[in-house]
């Protein structure tokens, strides 16, 4: 082992030892197990309709689109998606990137420059984390929800010249909602616009489910919705829908837009096929949400701690990670597939199992999870 090496070996025996080594697991092909952790929310990624869809593009156009879109990789099927996707979240236009992740990364770091102001919530993304750092812009960070907290660093910015409040609509790791009606009211008070990552909102709030600011009635004053294809709509790429002026500016200077191939056109397709299914087919949000009460419950009675919220996305506060990594490692045992989530992504002292639950899950499924629950909870005597 070289020096290069050994330092690195040194680094990763560090994060063993406090019990925070991330490994991958396969699970996908494994018949015994029942993942209770994708974000695959509506069951479309795996839909016949989502997959003919894709096949018939490739057929079409072929698998890969050779180009960036701003040299030979803009086909029409990157600008009807980039329609239906303006027209679904009710704004001007949309443009779309590779993922959500280069999609924070282009959009702040193109729009928030030197002497304007970011106000990003504690428990962002890590994406929108790594925007602001991208960004030239002065980035304030604001406690998880707090809005007295974000008003007190909005004044303090009052000089800025563009700001911008950015949070996520429901929160990954927690499940919870962002207080948007509170935080557009700030955002109109001291001149600011306001960005919503709707990640996981996007087929799961809302009427049309169009996300949390079609939930709150407020799509008309929230600038920027952005969201990844990758999640409810059951492909894979990012997107954010807002004014023209705003998406033509993208356009022109957002990095990971311009210097990046366009997304296949498999992808694209099924994106659209994705929101086309997520708007006729409203009973599978409903199911969706059915099964999140019903899970979200059934782990109270069992005595469990949870963070508070009515989404898909149930954090199970088990407290120790290494004691997290235990449990979840138990649940495999009983065939469920929910991970632990640790230090770094989440804070000390709060590692948890997120579970999150799927339209395509039965009750049986459901109640058959709660008794591993329950099971390894009397095991191993986590009381929460
Ligand atoms: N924002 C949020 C809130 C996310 O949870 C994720 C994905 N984990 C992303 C952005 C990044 O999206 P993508 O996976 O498409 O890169």
């Amino acid at each position: 082992m070289d020096a290069f090496e050994a330092a690195l070996r040194e680094t990763l025996d560090k994060t063993e030892a406090k019990g925070l080594l991330r490994t991958l697991r396969v699970v996908e092909e494994d018949k015994n197990i029942r993942v209770f952790s994708t974000n695959n929310y509506l069951g479309l990624a795996t839909d016949e309709k989502m997959k003919e869809a894709a096949a018939q593009a490739i057929q079409l156009y072929g698998t890969g689109s050779g180009g960036s879109r701003l040299t030979t990789g803009n086909f029409t099927l990157h600008e009807q998606l980039e329609k239906r996707i303006a027209s679904f979240k009710r704004k001007e236009d949309a443009i779309v990137f590779s993922s959500g992740y280069l999609a924070n990364l282009g959009i702040i770091s193109a729009l928030m420059r030197e002497g304007d102001a970011i106000f990003s919530d504690a428990l962002n993304h890590a994406s929108i984390i790594d925007g602001c750092r991208m960004s030239k812009a002065q980035t304030f960070i604001y406690q998880h929800a707090n809005m007295q907290d974000l008003e007190e660093k909005l004044q303090r910015a009052v000089h800025s010249k563009k700001k911008l409040i950015v949070t996520d609509g429901i929160f990954s790791m927690d499940g919870t909602i962002a207080p948007l009606p509170e935080i557009v009211e700030l955002a109109e008070r001291y001149g600011a616009w306001v960005m919503v990552d709707d990640a996981h909102a996007t087929g799961v709030l809302g009427k049309t489910g169009a996300g949390t600011a079609e939930h709150f009635g407020l799509s008309d004053r929230v600038q920027l919705t952005m969201g990844t294809l990758s999640k409810a709509i059951g492909a894979e790429g990012g997107y954010v829908a807002a004014a023209a002026s705003v998406t033509n500016y993208l356009r022109n200077y957002a990095r990971s837009f311009i210097f990046q191939t366009s997304l296949s056109p498999g992808v694209v397709a099924a994106a659209m096929k994705g929101i086309e299914l997520i708007q006729s087919e409203p009973e599978r949000r409903q199911t969706l949400q059915e099964n999140a009460t019903y899970m979200r419950s059934g782990l109270q009675q069992c005595g469990f701690t949870l963070i508070e919220g009515n989404t898909p996305i149930i954090a199970v506060i088990i407290g120790d990670a290494k004691q997290a990594v235990h449990f979840s490692r138990l649940l495999e045992e009983e065939g469920i597939f929910a991970p632990a989530i640790r230090p770094p992504t989440v804070a000390e002292g709060s590692s948890r199992i997120r579970v999150t639950v799927m339209a395509t899950h039965t009750i049986s499924e459901i109640k058959k999870a709660l008794a591993s629950f329950e099971k390894i909870r009397k095991e191993i005597g986590i009381i929460g």
